[in-house]
């Protein structure tokens, strides 16, 4: 069993990264902005305030997203190890979220930092667009559909941009994590359970990279 954190601004890839190393050893994906966002479809107080929130690029607080995420190792959702894709995105997240694995007999094995430079992370961000059944994702400039307006994967024919993908929100975005993650990145640190890996190149390479933080000699290690 393997508990991973991914930690990355927005647009450094940590999503797909997330995605695809889930589904290969099969542990559970927990994106707490996918989990955001499917509250903020529905109804009532709750969903509005998700949608305030997200909406204009601030963090949700932390009670909420700590409160979310107990249901869900409380579910047993982590018992065969789990990516963490966008939690803790703060310190005193980071704190609990210990406190809670710590409960569970759990820890986290590794923290994986992608760093990319902001100015690639602008380019990504204004540009990405995701097929609306299947989840696989898109680039008008980078990885555009072989048939148009036809997703290669499923077929569907319809297809989401993410509302605060805006180069305006996106700066609060940004400037957010810059401000929430040092001190996080200082943690994970102190702990020597940090691994920062350059983000930039083609998802199979970084994938390759990440891979070799749990096999460093590219042998295959049971997970
Ligand atoms: P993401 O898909 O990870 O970029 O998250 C989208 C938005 O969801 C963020 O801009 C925040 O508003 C919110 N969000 C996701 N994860 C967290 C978190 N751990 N703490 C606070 N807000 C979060």
């Amino acid at each position: 069993m393997m508990n991973l954190i991914f930690i990355g601004a927005p647009g450094a890839g940590k999503g797909t990264q997330a995605k695809n190393l889930a589904a290969k050893f099969s542990l559970y994906h927990l994106s707490t902005g996918d989990m955001l966002r499917d509250i903020a479809k529905a109804q009532g107080p709750l969903a509005e305030k998700v949608r305030e929130t997200i909406g204009t690029g601030a963090l949700i607080s932390d009670d909420l997203m700590v409160e979310l995420v107990a249901e869900k190792v409380d579910a047993g959702d982590f018992k065969k190890g789990v990516i963490m894709d966008g939690f803790p995105r703060t310190l005193n997240q980071a704190k609990l979220f210990d406190s809670m694995l710590k409960l569970k007999g759990m820890v986290v094995d590794h923290v994986i930092y992608l760093s990319i430079p902001d100015e690639v992370l602008i380019d990504r961000i204004t540009g990405r667009f995701t097929c609306g059944s299947c989840g696989e994702g898109y680039h008008d400039r980078y990885k555009s559909l072989k048939t148009e307006g036809v997703c290669d994967v499923c077929g569907s024919q319809s297809f989401v941009r993410r509302a605060d993908d805006t180069r305006e929100v996106l700066d609060t975005r940004l400037k957010n994590f810059w401000n929430a993650t040092r001190e996080l990145l200082d943690y994970y640190k102190a702990k020597g359970i940090l691994e920062e890996v350059d983000g930039l190149g083609e998802i199979a390479e970084v994938q390759d990279r990440i891979e070799n933080i749990w096999q460093p000699q590219g042998g295959v290690q049971s997970c």
